[in-house]
């Protein structure tokens, strides 16, 4: 079915670009010929090119960078910059040879790829080794028990909705990058943002905006619980914050490449370090999506993002940006004004229950 309707979208951009449309994207290209990754499937959309294991996990990703486009164009007023993303399981790594070969396809970004079920046997095994060295003379058992209870199983469904939503959110990073900042500065390199050459709060802005409802509504629960207020920043501080996380990228960056491999760039964590991390994050990631929601509440043209970014990437600042363009989108000129906003939209928003939906990323 999804392959179809891939097929369908496929046809229906060359049909019409070949009827003098040249509005559209150019039509898709064949999937380049991965030479060190021959057993992976390929599909191809207006996108970019999609590898898996199979040709509905292939197919799967193709659409859910189809959906991130869509979101993509709505919020940010650009179309989304072809990309790839490659799962090509744990074992396997991703040569100079593949990334050479999509680049030359066009492929703007890459994104290597763990489906959920990957990402989960890692986060077991790597656990089993810390337990391992911590517990030298725990039974088979007793380690395999404590693994369950801290990673739990979850219904197939649910991983699997899970697990597209995220990768819905990492194309959405590389999306914003590089239909705004297509040619990083070293200063911006420099800088060391977490995500990206763009403020981080931005760069998480655009990524939870391509999640799936289940996972937005999950962290809006967040938002709703009556401690949000100790963990929530100002408006002022939460433009200028770095991501939790970059403090310890390189750690982050160390294991993960150890988890996939050498030349693995996987984002993937494992065992502690995943749950602390991720319970720091998650905050930053609520208020991601709640300032989301209040600029689009406040503004009749969910573009809004679209001209933050284009300020932003000529160098501007927000308080810039609200005093050229805030009025146009129904907002106060100054961040000192939009905070107090904020924190009036918060309040009347009040307490939402908690769900246990999970957090990711
Ligand atoms: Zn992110």
């Amino acid at each position: 079915m999804r392959i179809r309707s891939s097929l369908f979208q496929s046809l229906a951009a060359v049909g019409a670009c070949a009827m003098g449309c040249a509005a559209l994207a150019a039509p898709p290209t064949q999937c380049p010929a991965l030479a060190d990754l021959p057993a992976l499937h390929c599909v191809s959309n207006a996108q970019g090119w999609f590898y898996a294991g199979t040709p509905d996990a292939a197919a799967d990703l193709a659409a859910d960078a189809s959906s991130v486009a869509m979101e993509f164009s709505r919020y940010f007023g650009r179309p989304a910059p072809r990309g790839a993303v490659i799962a090509a399981g744990t074992a396997q790594t991703i040569s100079a040879s593949t990334t050479d070969a999509l680049k030359a396809a066009g492929a703007t970004w890459q994104l290597p790829w763990l489906d959920a079920a990957e990402r989960r046997d890692l986060q077991r095994s790597a656990l089993h080794k810390q337990l391992r060295a911590r517990l030298p003379d725990a039974s088979d058992a007793d380690i395999r028990a404590r693994i369950d209870a801290a990673i739990p199983a979850q219904p197939a469904t649910t991983q699997d909705a899970t697990d597209r939503s995220a990768v819905r959110h990492e194309i959405g990073h590389m999306a914003l990058m590089r239909a705004f900042w297509p040619a990083p500065s070293a200063q911006a390199a420099a800088a060391g943002h977490y995500g990206g050459p763009g403020p981080d709060w931005l760069d998480e802005l655009a990524a939870v905006l391509m999640e799936s409802d289940t996972m937005a509504d999950s962290r809006r629960a967040l938002l709703g619980r009556p401690d949000a207020a100790d963990h929530l920043r100002p408006l002022d501080v939460f433009f200028a914050q770095s991501h939790p996380m970059a403090a310890q990228l390189p750690a982050l960056q160390a294991q993960a490449t150890s988890d996939a491999g050498a030349g693995g760039r996987v984002r993937v964590l494992s065992g502690e370090a995943a749950q602390r991390l991720a319970g720091d994050a998650r905050w930053f990631y609520a208020q991601a999506r709640g300032v989301a929601d209040f600029l689009l509440a406040s503004s009749d043209d969910p573009a809004v993002f679209g001209s933050i970014a284009a300020f932003l990437a000529d160098g501007g600042d927000m308080d810039g940006w609200l005093a050229a363009h805030g009025n146009r989108y129904g907002l106060p000129t100054t961040v000192a004004a939009l905070g107090a906003a904020w924190t009036q939209w918060l309040a009347a928003r009040g307490a939402q229950p908690a769900t246990d939906a999970p957090q990711v990323r």
